[in-house]
C-alpha cells in the first residue's frame, strides 16, 4: 500500500452515502475488529482478523471505509471518529431487552407530590407522575442505556443522562449530529418559561424547561452546594430549590439579559440573569 493509496482528500459523505457504504459484513467485521485496539494493525493482521482470505477483496472494502471511517497512519488503519461513533451507536442500539417494568421512585412528584415511576419503553425513557400524569422527564435513549445496570439503580441513570444531554444543549450542540442549535424561548408545549432548541443541520427539535440551564453556571452549582444541594447526586425531579424558583421573561429592548431566575434557600437567594442563548451574564447574592 503506498502513498497514492491514501485518501485524504474524500469529499464529506451524506448520510446516505454512508449507510450505504456500511451495508456489507465485511465492512462492519473491519470496524468491529479496530474498534476494540489500542494500536492501530497493518493490513494483514487486520485481514487475519477479519478472517478474509482473499486480499483484493478485503482490500476493495478497506477502501470503501478509508477517509470517513478508517483512517491508514504509517503504523497501519485505526478508526476515525466517526468511525467510532457509528459503531458505538450500532453497539447501543444492539442490546437484547427493550422494555423494563416500571421502576418506582422514592421522590415525590415535584409538581403534585404524587408518586413518581421510571419506564424504559421501545428507545425512551420517562419519568413520569401517576397521579398527576406528568412527564416530568423523557428523552429518547437507544437501549445500551439498560446494559449492565441493575433496575434499581436505573431511575438515577436516566437522571445522570439526561443531564448529560441537556448540559451538551444548553451548550449549543445537537446531541445527536453535533450540529450547532438556535434557541426559542417561550413556547407553549412546557410548564413555565420553556425553550426549544433546534439543530440547524439535521432540523431535530428538542423542547426542555429554560431552567434546566441554570445547573450549567457555577455559581449555581455552588450555592446549591453550599446550602447542601449536590446537584451531580440528586436527580433532576428532587432539585426543587433550583427548579422551583421564580422565573420570568426580560421584556426590555435595551436590557441584554432575555430572563432572570431567582432560587432562594434558607433565606439566602440567587439572582441569575440569562441572555437569548441561555447563557448566564450576570448572578447576584442576596
Ligand atoms: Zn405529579
Ligand atoms: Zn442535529
Amino acid at each position: 500500500m503506498g502513498d497514492s493509496d491514501r485518501d485524504t482528500g474524500r469529499e464529506p459523505a451524506s448520510a446516505e452515502d454512508a449507510f450505504s457504504l456500511l451495508a456489507d459484513e465485511t465492512r462492519l467485521a473491519i470496524l468491529r475488529e479496530l474498534y476494540a485496539l489500542d494500536d492501530p494493525l497493518t493490513f494483514s493482521e487486520l485481514r487475519e482478523r477479519v478472517g478474509m482470505r482473499d486480499s483484493g477483496q478485503f482490500n476493495y472494502h478497506l477502501g470503501k471505509l478509508k477517509g470517513q471511517f478508517v483512517e491508514q497512519t504509517e503504523e497501519g488503519y485505526e478508526l476515525t471518529t466517526s468511525g467510532f461513533r457509528v459503531l458505538g451507536a450500532v453497539f447501543a442500539g444492539t442490546y437484547e431487552e427493550r422494555t423494563i417494568d416500571p421502576v418506582p421512585i422514592d421522590d415525590p412528584c415535584p409538581l403534585c407530590g404524587g408518586r413518581l415511576t421510571a419506564v424504559y419503553d421501545r428507545d425512551h425513557f420517562e419519568i413520569v407522575c401517576e397521579d398527576c400524569e406528568t412527564h416530568v422527564i423523557a428523552y429518547p435513549a437507544p437501549p445500551g442505556i439498560l446494559r449492565g445496570r441493575d433496575r434499581e439503580e436505573l431511575p438515577a441513570v436516566f437522571s445522570r443522562y439526561a443531564r448529560h444531554v441537556l448540559g451538551q444543549i444548553t451548550d449549543g450542540f445537537c446531541p445527536f449530529c453535533l450540529g450547532p442549535t438556535e434557541v426559542e424561548l417561550d413556547i407553549p408545549e412546557v410548564e413555565g418559561i420553556g425553550a426549544n432548541h433546534q439543530c440547524q443541520h439535521c432540523g431535530l427539535e428538542m423542547t426542555m424547561s429554560t431552567g434546566i440551564s441554570l445547573l450549567q453556571v457555577p455559581e449555581v452549582v455552588a450555592f446549591a452546594r453550599e446550602h447542601g444541594l449536590d446537584v451531580q447526586e440528586t436527580p433532576l425531579w428532587a432539585q426543587d430549590p433550583i427548579f422551583g424558583g421564580d422565573e420570568r421573561l426580560v421584556d426590555d429592548e435595551s436590557d441584554p439579559a432575555a430572563l432572570e431566575f431567582v432560587i432562594t434557600i434558607d433565606d439566602e437567594s440567587l439572582t441569575i440573569r440569562l441572555d437569548d442563548r441561555l447563557r448566564a451574564i450576570e448572578t447576584t447574592r442576596s
